[in-house]
């Protein structure tokens, strides 16, 4: 993905959702600027150029993700530029009223409070969303929560994109994200690959998973469950409707988990991995149906 900008990506792929699905035009133009500003914002810092944390073998080999335990505050103005230019979007998508828009804007352009979040995420210290987090009273931890993953995933993003090759090149075997430590929200099997020239090098087909945080893909083994590690065939299976059999679900009936699963070799372009989600919602719907609950919840797979 790194030749292409991430915004036209985005805009790409919202508009093959609404060509081929004008149901779900609406629900892509409500998160669809949300995905939009974030990978705009994402482009611009990958221009300025985002300060990178090192990345120490030892820790990833003990399965510390690159991103726990650092001090986030390097990252507290990129942070607040961010959530400059994403709250006010964020604000109407959530349908907040002014007083906490107001209270949540001096909050968050305070370099050091949204890096705290930050951190808090990546350390999945949720009681800093209740205890020290803005103005409970206004706003619920969740949506603090919501609001602070989507104010960082530009920062974070751009901090994955710079790190490059030497990410891909580690060797990590876990169902969450060996930068951040966040969970999937898709997976998707690998394009084909081709040079410069159009010669075929590789047939892709390989398992990745998607950071539904920072969006880093990890290579992870085609026949296990992400959440539980479970690799019996007896207790997984796959299902796809319309006989479109690029976009399935993979479900582990062990612990109950889904993931959606989309196949790279039958798109072209490249689709952005988190605005796809948004034209397979039906694939969610039936998952809902079938008593499965998505590894990562999104504000759209949990719509009932
Ligand atoms: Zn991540
Ligand atoms: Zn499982």
């Amino acid at each position: 993905m790194s030749n292409v900008s991430a915004s036209k990506a985005v805009e790409t792929t919202l508009e093959s959702i609404r060509k081929r699905t004008p149901a779900y035009g609406q629900l892509a133009d409500r998160f669809g600027q949300v995905f939009l500003a974030v990978a705009g914002l994402r482009d611009d810092l990958m221009k300025k150029g985002v300060s990178v944390p090192d990345i120490d073998p030892g820790r990833i080999a003990a399965g510390a993700p690159v991103l726990a335990g650092i001090d986030m505050t390097k990252w507290g103005v990129n942070l607040t530029d961010s959530a400059k230019v994403l709250l006010p979007i964020l604000s109407e998508v959530l349908e907040l009223d002014e007083k906490t828009q107001k209270s949540l804007t001096g909050h968050l352009a305070t370099p050091d409070i949204v890096s705290g979040l930050a951190q808090a995420r990546i350390e999945g210290d949720w009681k800093h969303f209740e205890n020290t987090s803005v103005c409970p009273e206004i706003v619920s931890s969740d949506t603090l929560l919501y609001i602070s993953e989507i104010v960082s995933a530009p920062v974070l993003c751009a901090i994955v994109e710079t790190l490059g090759e030497s990410l891909s090149s580690l060797t990590w075997e876990h169902g969450h994200c060996p930068v951040c430590g966040s969970s999937p929200s898709i997976s998707h099997l690998s394009p084909k690959e081709v040079t410069d020239l159009d010669q075929l090098v590789g047939g892709g087909g390989k398992k990745f998973l998607h950071c539904s945080l920072c969006g880093h893909d990890w290579r992870f083994q085609r026949n296990a469950c992400p959440s539980c590690g479970n690799d019996d065939n007896e207790t997984r299976e796959v299902f796809y409707v319309d006989n479109t059999k690029y976009e399935r679900i993979e479900a582990c009936h062990k612990c109950g988990k889904y993931l959606l699963n989309i196949d790279l070799r039958e798109c072209e372009p490249r689709p952005n991995l988190d605005a796809i989600q948004l034209g397979l919602i039906h694939l969610d719907i039936y998952a809902h149906e079938n008593k499965l609950s998505p590894i990562t919840s999104t504000l759209w797979n949990t719509l009932e």
